[in-house]
C-alpha cells in the first residue's frame, strides 16, 4: 500500500505507461510521462532550495502543473498549499503569510489572474519539461521546514476552508488521510481505467484534490482538467467526449441546468455513468431537474476539509430520489450529540466523526483543534444531521443545517436550508441563502435571491408564494433580490458575508 500520495500512480506507470492520465486543452499527459514530469519538477525544486518540511504555495486554477507540483511535493515531503487563483491579493498575501510557504507558484498559462498576482509579486516565467510555462518566486525564505514524520501521518497538504462561515481555516492533512480518500473514491465509484473524470472542481479545495483527482489518478482514470465553471463547456465535453464522472458542487448543477434550458442549448451526456454532488446542500429542484434532463442519478456526498473530506456517500446500488447525503463511508464512525448526550434514533443534533479522514490539526492554532477534535479523535462537524431509522434501511444521514446557521425565530427553529429550498423550487429562482440577523430579543430569517436573468419576481410576490408552502414563522421577513450570490470560486455561497450584509442593512 502507497505510504506518500505521489506513489498511488505507480502501478500505472508499469501497467499502462501509455495511458492518458491527464488531459487539458488538446495535450495529453501520460501516466508515464506525469510521473517523469514529477520527478524532473522535484529535482528542480530541490535546486531551488525547498526542503522536506517546506510549504510550497500553488496560486492556481486547474491545470497540468498543479497535478505535477503535487506529486512532486509528495516525493520531496513538502507540504502542498493549494489556493484558488481567483481570491484577492489580501487573501493570498495572507495565505503565504500564514503558510510559511517557502515557493510559490502561479498557474499563469490558464490563469490571467494567477498571471496578475505573479506580476504583482515579482514573480519569474518558468518552462519545465512537462509542466509547461508557470511562474514561480520564492518567499518566507527565513522559516524553518517543519518536522518530517515517516510514516504517513506526515502532512501531505494543507488547505484552507472555504471560509463559508468566518475566517479560512487553515487545515493540515496526512498522506494517511488523502490515501484513505482516493481508495475510498476508487472503490465507491468503482472507477477504472476506463473512466475519464471531468475535473473543474477547483485542485486547491479538498474535494476537487482527494476525492475528484487523487481517487480517479488512483484508479489509473484520467482527468480533463478545466480551470473553471463554463456551462457551455462542460456541455460540450459531456456531449462529445468521453466524460464517465462528473463532479460538481450543487451550483454548478443549477448553472449547468440553467444554461441546458435556453433556446437552442441541450445538455447530452451519452458516457456519463456518475454526476456527483456535494460540498453545499443539494436541492431537491435542482436534482429532480438534472436527473430529468440528464436521465442518471444526482449521487450526493457530504464532507469537509477538516475531514479530507468525505463522511457520508450515496451509494451507487441505492441511488436517492430525496436528498439524503447517504451512510457514511466505510471506515468512519459517527455520533449524532445534542447537549454532551447522543440523540434518541432519528433526532437532530450534532454530527461528529471519527476515522482515517480526520485531520490531524488546525496549522499554528493547537486551540481550534482542541475545540475541533477532542481526545477520542471524534471531531465536531458543526453541522446538524440526523440519520434515518427504516428497518432494513442503510442508515443514511440527512444534513440539515448548520449549528451556528440555526435560526431561532420567537422560539422555534428554522432551518435555512429547509426555507432556501422553498424558494429554489419557486420557477424565477436560480438560487438564494437564508440567513439569521439579530435584532433586540429575537432573531429574523432574511433571504438573498438570485433570479433566472431576465425575470422579474417582486419580493412581496415571492414572500406571498412561500405563505403557501412553509409555516409563518419561517416565511422571511425580508427578501432581497441581488445580481449574484456572493460566492467562492467552488461555487459555495458565502453566507457570513450575507449575514453581515443583513446585519448592516437594519432591515
Ligand atoms: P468554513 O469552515 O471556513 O466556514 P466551509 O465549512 O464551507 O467553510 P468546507 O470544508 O469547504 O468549508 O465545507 C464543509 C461544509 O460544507 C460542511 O461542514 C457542511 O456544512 C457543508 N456541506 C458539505 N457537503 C454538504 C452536503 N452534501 N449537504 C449539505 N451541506 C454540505
Ligand atoms: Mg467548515
Amino acid at each position: 500500500l502507497p505510504r506518500r500520495i505521489h506513489q498511488i500512480i505507480e502501478p500505472w506507470v508499469s501497467r499502462q505507461p501509455d495511458a492518458p492520465a491527464l488531459l487539458q486543452s488538446g495535450t495529453v499527459m501520460s501516466f508515464g510521462q506525469l510521473d517523469a514530469a514529477a520527478s524532473e519538477a522535484a529535482r528542480r525544486l530541490t535546486q531551488l532550495g525547498l526542503r522536506a518540511g517546506d510549504r510550497l504555495l500553488l496560486v492556481a486554477e486547474n491545470s497540468i502543473p498543479v497535478v505535477v507540483l503535487a506529486l512532486a511535493c509528495s516525493r520531496l515531503d513538502a507540504w502542498l498549499v493549494p489556493i484558488n487563483a481567483r481570491l484577492s491579493q489580501r487573501e493570498i498575501d495572507t495565505f503565504v503569510d500564514h503558510s510559511g510557504a517557502r515557493l510559490v507558484v502561479f498557474t499563469s498559462a490558464v490563469s490571467p489572474e494567477a498571471e496578475a498576482h505573479a506580476q504583482r509579486l515579482g514573480a519569474a516565467e518558468v518552462d519545465w519539461p512537462g509542466c509547461g510555462r508557470f511562474h514561480l518566486t520564492s518567499a518566507n525564505i527565513a522559516v524553518a521546514p517543519e518536522p518530517t514524520i515517516a510514516d504517513g501521518e506526515q502532512v501531505a497538504a494543507l488547505i484552507y476552508t472555504s471560509g463559508t462561515s468566518g475566517a479560512p481555516k487553515a487545515v493540515m492533512l496526512t498522506h494517511r488521510n488523502l490515501l484513505f480518500i482516493a481508495e475510498n473514491g476508487r472503490c465507491m465509484r468503482r472507477q477504472t481505467p476506463a473512466d475519464r473524470v471531468y475535473a473543474v472542481l477547483p485542485l486547491s479545495h479538498i474535494y476537487g484534490l482527494a476525492t475528484m483527482a487523487l481517487s480517479a489518478l488512483h484508479a489509473g482514470a484520467s482527468l480533463v482538467l478545466a480551470p473553471r465553471f463554463e456551462p457551455a463547456a462542460v456541455a460540450a465535453a459531456l456531449e462529445t467526449g468521453r466524460v464517465t464522472i462528473l463532479h460538481g458542487v450543487p451550483a454548478m448543477y443549477a448553472k449547468l441546468l440553467e444554461w441546458g434550458r435556453r433556446p437552442g442549448n441541450r445538455l447530452c451526456a451519452p458516457a456519463l455513468r456518475i454526476a456527483q454532488g456535494g460540498g453545499a446542500p443539494l436541492d431537491q429542484s435542482f436534482k429532480d431537474d438534472f436527473e430529468a434532463a440528464v436521465g442518471i442519478t444526482l449521487h450526493n456526498g457530504y464532507g469537509m476539509t477538516e475531514a479530507s473530506p468525505s463522511i457520508a456517500q450515496t451509494r451507487l446500488d441505492a441511488p436517492r430520489r430525496d436528498c439524503s447525503v447517504g451512510p457514511p463511508i466505510p471506515g468512519i464512525g459517527i455520533r449524532i450529540v445534542k447537549d454532551g448526550a447522543d440523540v434518541a434514533p432519528g433526532e437532530v443534533g450534532e454530527l461528529h466523526v471519527r476515522g482515517p479522514g480526520v485531520m490531524k490539526g488546525y496549522y499554528k492554532a493547537p486551540e481550534l483543534t482542541r475545540e475541533a477534535v477532542d481526545a477520542e479523535g471524534w471531531l465536531n462537524t458543526g453541522d446538524l444531521a440526523r440519520q434515518e431509522q427504516e428497518e432494513g434501511g442503510d442508515g443514511a444521514l440527512f444534513i440539515v443545517g448548520r449549528s451556528k446557521e440555526l435560526i431561532i425565530r420567537s422560539g422555534f427553529n428554522v432551518y435555512p436550508i429547509e426555507v432556501e429550498q422553498a424558494i429554489n423550487s419557486h420557477p424565477d429562482v436560480v438560487h438564494c441563502a437564508v440567513v439569521g440577523r439579530d435584532v433586540p430579543g429575537n432573531e429574523e430569517v432574511v433571504a438573498y435571491v438570485e433570479l433566472v436573468p431576465g425575470r422579474s419576481l417582486a419580493p412581496q410576490a415571492l414572500a406571498a408564494w412561500l405563505h403557501e408552502r412553509l409555516s409563518p414563522y419561517k416565511i422571511p421577513s425580508h427578501i432581497e433580490l441581488l445580481e449574484h450570490l456572493p460566492a467562492t470560486a467552488t461555487g459555495k455561497i458565502l453566507k457570513n458575508q450575507l449575514r453581515q450584509m443583513a446585519a448592516g442593512a437594519g432591515v
